[in-house]
């Protein structure tokens, strides 16, 4: 199958990451979101992303300015009409992603890959909201996009084989790693990462050390790259919950019960980066 034209819904952490991914690699793409401001937003990130590749001579200036004339935007679906594949990434709610799956069904061709980056729902449940589940599929891109050299792919039980080659070429194209992997909670690298994380937040609620602490000894004894708790506000504390979430009522099994510290940092509102205080505080 042939990908030339690419939607994108959502503006947000992911969605502006993949659409800049796309357009860098030459992919004609049209970005979605709910409202104007959102979109807007999205497309900051984007030119301050692009931007920064410039000043650090990873990109042309006539590169940058032809990617960001590569997307367009728009608040509804309509004009995801004539797109090959369309990669979705709003937020991670079951029910909020099989909706938009059934939209999407109604106006994307008959032909046309669909695509969830979802962290850890069942891509098998999402596709099944389409008539032609066969064409659908995880993407899983990792934040930030533009750095990150691995797509998950998640081959949901109803995938067709030549939907698979194809998000694996097309992944190639975007300058990523592509790994097939089969449909479960959490896929592999969640169920792996996010236990890990989630236990440390224990550790924290525990007092067992201070955050800096916890962050310091996995970096230095465990050699990684970022201790995480850093690496939860990096990503966001809802979606560590939502996964947790997904991993606990998936395999009904009490090893994935969320730490109680976690959903009180959601529900106080302590997001992480995005909004300014996590397990660390950012800005001023
Ligand atoms: P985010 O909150 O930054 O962005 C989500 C965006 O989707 C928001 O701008 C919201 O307005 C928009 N949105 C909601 N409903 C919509 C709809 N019906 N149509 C169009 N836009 C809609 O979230 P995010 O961190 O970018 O996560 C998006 C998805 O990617 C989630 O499924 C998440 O689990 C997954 N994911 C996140 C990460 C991460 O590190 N943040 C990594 C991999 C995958």
């Amino acid at each position: 199958m042939d990908i030339s034209k690419v939607g994108v819904i959502g503006a947000g952490i992911m969605g502006n990451g993949i659409a800049q991914a796309f357009a860098v690699a030459g992919y004609d793409v049209i970005m979605r979101d709910l409202t104007e401001d959102f979109v807007a937003r999205g497309m900051t990130t984007i030119q301050k992303s692009l931007d920064r590749l410039v000043a650090r001579d990873k990109l042309s200036a006539e590169d940058r300015d032809a990617a960001m004339g590569r997307i367009a935007t728009t608040t509804s679906l309509e004009p995801l009409a004539d797109r090959d594949l369309v990669v979705e990434a709003i937020l991670e709610v079951a029910d909020a992603k099989v909706e938009l799956f059934r939209e999407l069904d109604g106006i994307c061709r008959p032909d046309a890959i669909l695509a969830t980056n979802t962290s850890s729902i069942s891509v098998t449940k999402i596709a099944a909201a389409s008539h032609a589940p066969q064409r659908v599929i995880g993407m899983h891109f990792f934040n930030p996009v533009p750095m990150m050299r691995l797509v998950e792919i998640i081959r949901a039980l109803q995938t067709a084989d030549a939907v698979c080659q194809t998000v694996e070429a097309v992944s190639r194209s975007v300058g990523k790693t592509p790994h097939i992997v089969k449909d479960s909670y959490g896929f592999v690298v969640n169920r792996v990462l996010v236990p890990m994380i989630n236990e440390a937040i224990n550790c924290l609620y525990e007092g067992l050390a201070e955050a800096d602490h916890i962050d310091d000894v996995m970096k230095l004894g465990a050699n990684h790259p970022m201790g995480p708790l850093a690496l939860a506000d990096l990503i966001g504390l809802d979606v560590i919950l939502n996964i947790m979430e997904t991993l606990y009522q998936g395999f009904e099994d009490p090893k994935y019960r969320p730490s109680p510290l976690l959903k009180q940092m959601v529900d106080a509102g302590y997001l992480g980066r995005k909004s300014g205080r996590g397990f660390h505080t950012y800005g001023d």
